[in-house]
């Protein structure tokens, strides 16, 4: 299970989770509430209102045996039985009525919450329901870039990006030795994802790892060097899929005169910044880029293990220890990873050096999700938790992502957090780094 928390905790993330929410509401028209009917978005109307349900669901009814307070509320917002392509179709409350059903369910929740100590599946369902709060709230960040909507005014970006945003590049490899290598989440971790369980030994050969996410500058020479038009450098489902979107570069790539590149973020236009890390790519894309680089993608248990491995005191081999985040067992701090929104955007790659892994490899947590090699499949003896859709029908066909992004609560994502979309999206907030080629992968 997870660890015993206090209901203050509770009740403050619970707080801090819908006021993003209502930041990332805030300024948008009705029109714009609805939106266009896309695969990789939903009506943000229903959205919001999916949330609140999700929390009457699972805590105020499964948990406390409260009655539903909407007549109609699973047949709207159960996001399992209400088929995606039909939401933009259904008899949505008005934005009003909307934000009184949130109320109503956040005030029953926080009245729910007696005593000092929450106990055990408190500490866990309300985790459960905020973080899957916090995950929409990442949703409608990508929602309102997919669809160049404003940029949010985030109460968390008031005080800028950390002092060291604009630190530049970093190149080389860091080196990881093999071993045994336990990936997954250990029992004793503050809080766990079903799909995190449990850690398992597998074996690592040696190998060598970026220690940082590609960049807009090296993505941009393989733009350059017509990467994306020569198959040579696709596997057939890439280029089955460059062709079908007709992608000459990442998506919110422009070129202006010669080789004045723009990206936009959000409603806004600007230079491309060219010692950030590269976003919007899909795993097609990062493919691409790696066999143009002589590269690959680390596997997931590569990944982990540069990320939160150690070496052995002997040396030579993977420590049988790891941490919960590559700088320790600290939770972040803002010197150690760019999560939060605390900048509407990315940073340099080479900032924020306290948040480096025990090999080297920097900013494994924030700034951008990054892809692995790897399908998202079980680890063994998996079962799903109380929500049993949130890993399951994902299995087996989206790819793995790792480590959060600037978009991403502090609170939620570890180094063994695993995150997963499908091989085509280019919208979520992810990048890659590599690996060299010429060790065992
Ligand atoms: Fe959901």
């Amino acid at each position: 299970m997870s660890s015993i928390v206090t209901t203050a905790y509770l009740a403050d993330i619970l707080r801090d989770a819908r006021s993003r929410t209502l930041e990332l509401l805030h300024g948008l028209d009705a029109q714009q509430l609805i939106g266009p009917r896309l695969a990789t978005v939903n009506p943000m109307l229903w959205e919001i209102g999916h949330v609140a349900w999700f929390y009457e669901y699972f805590i105020l009814r499964r948990l406390y045996g409260h009655k539903p307070i909407l007549a109609n509320g699973d047949a709207l917002y159960d996001s399992i039985r209400v088929a995606h392509d039909t939401r933009w179709d259904l008899p949505l409350l008005s934005l009003e009525a909307t934000l009184d059903y949130m109320g109503r369910v956040h005030e029953a929740l926080i009245g729910r919450l007696q005593g000092t100590l929450a106990d055990e599946t408190e500490s866990f369902i309300y985790r459960f329901a905020t973080f899957h709060e916090d995950m929409h709230d990442e949703a409608f960040l990508w929602t309102r870039q997919t669809l160049a909507y404003p940029r949010p005014a985030l109460g968390s970006a008031a005080q800028g990006p950390p002092t060291d945003a604009a630190a530049g590049g970093l190149s080389g490899d860091a080196e990881v030795p093999g071993g045994t290598f336990w990936l997954g989440s250990p029992p004793n971790a503050p809080f766990l994802f079903d799909n995190e369980k449990w850690a398992h030994p597998v074996t690592l050969a040696a190998f060598r790892i970026a220690r940082a996410p590609v960049t807009n500058a090296q993505f941009l020479a393989f733009v350059a060097d017509a990467g994306y038009r020569r198959q040579e450098f696709w596997d057939e489902a890439g280029w089955h899929w460059r062709l079908g979107a007709g992608a000459e570069h990442p998506v919110y790539w422009r070129r202006d005169a010669g080789d004045d590149w723009r990206l936009r973020r959000f409603e806004a236009w600007s230079a491309l910044a060219p010692d950030q890390p590269v976003v919007h790519v899909n795993w097609y894309e990062a493919n691409a880029y790696c066999r143009w680089a002589g590269r690959r993608l680390p596997t997931e248990a590569e990944w982990e293990a540069a990320a939160l491995g150690e070496p052995a005191a002997n040396g030579g081999e993977l420590a049988a220890r790891k941490r919960l985040y590559p700088w320790g067992d600290r939770e972040p701090t803002e010197a150690q990873a760019h999560l939060d929104g605390r900048a509407l955007g990315c940073i340099d790659v080479a900032a924020l050096l306290a948040g480096d892994s025990a090999f080297g490899c920097r900013q494994m947590l924030g700034n951008v999700w990054e892809w692995t090699r790897d399908t998202f499949a079980p680890y063994p003896g998996f079962a799903p938790d109380a929500y049993r859709e949130y890993s399951q029908p994902l299995f087996g066909h989206t790819k793995v992502l790792r480590g959060g992004a600037w978009t991403s609560r502090s609170r939620m994502v570890r180094g063994t957090y695993r995150n997963y979309f499908g091989p085509e999206r280019r919208d979520v907030f992810a990048g890659f780094r590599t690996c060299a080629l010429d060790d065992d992968g």
